[in-house]
Formats: C-alpha cells, sequence, structure tokens
C-alpha cells in the first residue's frame, strides 16, 4: 500500500465518468486496491469535488457531458497546488489526435477503454507508479521548501545578539517549519532545575512554559555525548514508559509525538529544543531531524555570540560608570560634571530655563590633613561628598567632585533663590556632621564655604560663565569668614 506523508489514511481517488458502470466498476477496483474513492459523472462536477476536497489522483473520462475531460484537466492544472497532481485520463478514444490532446491539456497519462473495456491490470500498475511518483516529487517539493526556509532561520537567528529574541525566533520558526502543533526550548541552568523557558506561539495548546523535566545532567559527559544521548524521537506508536524523563512528560502533557534535540555549547549541555504533537499522530522524518540538528548548532553559536555580548555590554557598562564616577567619593567626577553642564546649559538655552551652580569647598582642608592624615582627609572627603549627594537626591540637580576638595552642584531649571537655599542646607548639613577641625580658625568642626550662580543660559554665552560666577562667589565666601553661602 502506497503511503503519501502529507496525508492521513490512504490515497484518495477522484473517479469522473459520465457512464455509470464503468465509474462504478472504477470506484470498486480502486477501493479493493484501498484507496479512498469520491465519484463525479462530469467535468464540472468533478472540479466541484476537487475544489472542496483535494484528491491525490484523477482518474478523468474524456469525453463527457457539460464539461469534457480536456477542458476539466486544464482548469484543474490553472489551480495553485495542483500543478502536479496526477491526473490520469481514460478515454475510448485512441487516436493520435485526442493522445496529444490530452498531453497538451496537462494530463499526466492516459489508459484507453476500447468497446468500453480497461485493461485493469495496466490500470491498476499506472495508478500505482503515478501515486508513488507523485508522493517523491511533493516530498522533493517540501524538501526544498524546508531547507529554504532553514537557511532562512539560520540567518535570522545569527543576525540577532539578544538571546531572548534568538529564542523567540527560533521556536516560532521552527514550529513553522515542521508545520507541528508546539515547539518549546528547555534551558539546563548551570544551577536549578531544567526548565521550558520559551515556546512557539500557542496554537490552542496548554502552555509547556515553567514545566519542570524531572532529569539529572551528567556534568562529566562530553559535548559529543550529550549530542548522542539527549536526541529523542517519540513517533505515533512508539511504546513509552513513564521511567524515561520523557516518558514522564510526554505522559504528564499528554503528546502524541515528541521531538528534542540537544542545544550543546562547547562541552556543555545548554537545553532542549523540543517539538510536541497533541491532537493528532506524528512521524519525524531523518530529513527534520537532520535540519534541527543543523539548526541546533547554529543556534548554540548564536546563544554563545549573545552570552559574549551580554558580557561586553556589561564591561562596557563598567567601564562608562567607571569613566563616570569619582573613585574616592563615589559621586560623579569632573568629567561627568562638565559633559552635564554642557548639556543642560544647551538644553535650557532652547527651553528657555535657568541653571544654577553651586562650587563648595571645604575650609582650611590642608590643616585638617595636616592634623589627622591623608587617610582621615579622604573618610572626610567622602563623608561631605555623600551628605551633599543627600541633599541633591532631593532635587533634579548633580553633585560631582569638581576637584580636590571642591564640590560642584549642577541645578537645572532652577534660579538663584531656591539654588541657594539647596547650598545653605548643603552648608547646614556638612556641619551638622560635626566632623572635628580643631585647627579650624572658624569652627571646631568641619565646614563649607558655597559660591552660588544662576543664569539663562543662551547660545552666545557659554557654561564657563557661570563657574566663573559661582568661583567669584565662592572667593567672596572665603573672604567673608568661611562657613557661609555667597550669591554671585
Ligand atoms: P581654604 O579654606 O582656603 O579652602 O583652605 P584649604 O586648606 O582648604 O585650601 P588649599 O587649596 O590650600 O588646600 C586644599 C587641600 O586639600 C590640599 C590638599 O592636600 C587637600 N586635598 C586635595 N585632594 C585631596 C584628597 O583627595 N585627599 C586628601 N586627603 N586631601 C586632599
Ligand atoms: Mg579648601
Ligand atoms: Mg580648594
Amino acid at each position: 500500500m502506497i503511503s503519501l506523508p502529507w496525508r492521513q489514511g490512504a490515497p484518495l481517488i477522484l473517479v469522473v465518468d459520465d457512464e455509470r458502470t464503468i465509474r462504478e466498476m472504477l470506484r470498486q477496483e480502486m477501493e479493493r486496491e484501498g484507496y479512498r474513492t469520491l465519484t463525479a459523472t462530469n467535468g464540472a462536477e468533478a472540479l466541484e469535488l476537487c475544489q472542496k476536497n483535494l484528491p491525490d489522483m484523477v482518474l478523468l473520462d474524456a469525453v463527457m457531458p457539460t464539461l469534457d475531460g480536456f477542458r476539466c484537466c486544464a482548469e484543474i492544472r490553472r489551480w495553485p497546488g495542483c500543478e502536479d497532481l496526477p491526473v490520469l485520463m481514460i478515454t475510448s478514444l485512441d487516436d493520435e489526435e485526442s493522445v496529444t490532446e490530452a498531453f497538451s491539456v496537462g494530463a499526466t497519462d492516459y489508459i484507453i477503454k476500447p468497446s468500453k473495456q480497461i485493461h485493469w491490470g495496466v490500470l491498476r500498475q499506472r495508478v500505482r507508479r503515478l501515486l508513488q511518483a507523485y508522493a517523491a516529487m511533493r516530498e522533493l517539493h517540501q524538501r526544498s521548501a524546508q531547507e529554504r526556509k532553514l537557511t532562512q532561520i539560520t540567518a535570522q537567528v545569527r543576525r540577532s545578539l539578544d538571546l531572548a529574541t534568538i529564542l523567540r525566533t527560533t521556536v516560532g520558526e521552527v514550529q513553522e517549519l515542521l508545520q507541528v502543533e508546539q515547539v518549546a526550548i528547555c534551558e539546563f541552568p548551570p544551577l536549578g532545575e531544567p526548565r521550558f523557558t520559551v515556546e512557539s506561539p500557542s496554537l490552542g495548546w496548554p502552555s509547556i512554559l515553567h514545566a519542570p523535566l524531572r532529569v539529572r545532567v551528567p556534568q562529566d559527559h562530553s559535548g559529543e555525548r550529550h549530542t548522542l544521548d539527549w536526541l529523542v524521537q517519540v513517533r505515533d506508536g512508539d511504546e513509552v514508559t513513564g521511567d524515561s524523563w520523557y516518558g514522564e512528560l510526554i505522559q504528564r502533557l499528554g503528546m502524541q509525538a515528541f521531538l528534542a534535540v540537544p542545544v550543546v555549547l562547547g562541552e556543555r549541555l545548554w537545553g532542549l529544543l523540543t517539538a510536541h504533537q497533541y491532537s493528532t499522530p506524528r512521524a519525524w522524518s531523518p530529513h527534520e531531524v537532520n535540519m534541527l540538528q543543523q539548526l541546533t548548532m547554529q543556534l548554540a553559536s548564536a546563544i554563545q555570540q549573545a552570552q559574549l555580548y551580554q558580557q561586553l555590554e556589561a564591561a562596557n557598562g563598567e567601564l562608562q560608570r567607571l569613566a563616570a564616577f569619582d573613585g574616592l567619593t563615589q559621586v560623579p567626577n569632573r568629567r561627568r560634571f562638565d559633559e552635564y553642564l554642557v548639556q543642560e546649559w544647551q538644553r535650557l538655552a532652547q527651553e528657555q530655563g535657568a541653571l544654577s551652580l553651586i562650587l563648595a569647598d571645604i575650609d582650611f582642608f590642608k590643616s585638617y590633613n595636616d592634623t589627622y592624615g591623608h587617610v582621615a582627609g579622604d573618610e572626610c572627603l567622602r563623608r561631605v561628598a555623600q551628605t551633599i549627594h543627600q541633599v541633591v537626591s532631593y532635587t533634579k540637580g548633580l553633585v560631582a567632585r569638581y576637584g580636590g576638595e571642591e564640590f560642584g552642584v549642577i541645578l537645572p531649571e532652577t534660579p538663584l533663590a531656591p539654588a541657594m537655599t539647596v547650598a545653605e542646607q548643603i552648608r547646614l548639613r556638612v556641619a551638622q556632621l560635626r566632623i572635628p577641625h580643631q585647627h579650624s580658625p572658624v569652627h571646631g568642626y568641619v565646614t563649607l564655604s558655597l559660591g552660588v550662580s544662576s543664569l539663562l543660559p543662551n547660545s552666545e554665552a557659554a557654561p564657563a560663565a557661570l563657574v566663573a560666577a559661582a568661583d567669584q562667589a565662592l572667593y567672596q565666601a572665603k573672604q567673608q569668614g568661611r562657613n557661609c553661602v555667597v550669591p554671585y
């Protein structure tokens, strides 16, 4: 019996003949051969049936009323997907002309029924041979379409550097490639239980996400061994017991067919790409399994690439953070200060908002170092920086270490008066730290002097004007006896 891989059950033959006795004989003969049949009495009826229930072959009488076999065949050939459908013409006409016409309208073959006598042996053999050829051709077409799709999936998977995108693309595309009901990825994390983390878009089957896999992965096996051990194909009719990890899963989820292909990174079993069929039996062809193996190899390198990229991104992020922060005080550094100042200057020049700057300098810090030592000096700088940072965190502003024992606070969209309030707040909070400074001529504790400037940025002036003004104000604060806030 010929089986057609795309069809459940026996091949379906459409028998078309206007003569009842011949039609019946043909139908019975085909059914004796094990095929399923449909019958039609003329070309028009045949076309209608064809459209409703695509057969695997048409046995077509040439001469019929309403629509004859030649015109019917020509019409079938025009339909997409019917280019290769076997059409076997049965004709009492054995003249040269009608044979030529049968082929010119696209008949696959013909047999003759001289005075209504059909040579049954010839018919049976022709039908069998045509069905076989059709099956082979369909498989070839399907294979080359799958190969094209595989190339396309591979390219798509390799194009992305984002792991989530890679995995989501893979399951969706493989589901389409195999025409299977569900495709998923189970990850085997280095620590923790294997778990399904990605699945193809739902087609109404229960979600497999987070379903655990009751399995232990041997740590000492090689990549090659994993590749062999974890390839699992369960087809329709295969006996599975709940003893194996996949048997347990198949029974628990009620699958009729299951395929697992391992994804191996170097020597490590990274996870599994799995395909599941619930509603119907399903076989996995060697070609399909082979394609998935190729794909999982590509997937493994895409995952590796994405992981490297992630590490690189993290390292870059850390580098950028390091480049923008002051190592001692953990507040932004001078570089970041300059960058932010220019950025806010330009923005507020456009939006017409005020920009304020506070420069704060520790009073008599040289003498602090001389008294308590450089290490204590560093600790003092850290505490002052963090205190300023706390005050500024309630505003839209940015605090940076401007230099040595001097800090800059940039306050966007802030006019002079509120900036003065922030500065005063900073002065108070630092004084309240009560860091002893016994040789400070102003106070027994560490204090700050602060200069405040505020401008409406415009494209003619430069941010340096704001800094110069704050610097000037700070100078005045020092002149006026320190531990005070002076506006420009
Ligand atoms: P004034 O009140 O006029 O600001 O006096 P001052 O002593 O604070 O000013 P001066 O500019 O003379 O001295 C600043 C001191 O800050 C000198 C330097 O040793 C100290 N300093 C700068 N950076 C650091 C640092 O990172 N750690 C420590 N411990 N001290 C620093
Ligand atoms: Mg100082
Ligand atoms: Mg100074």
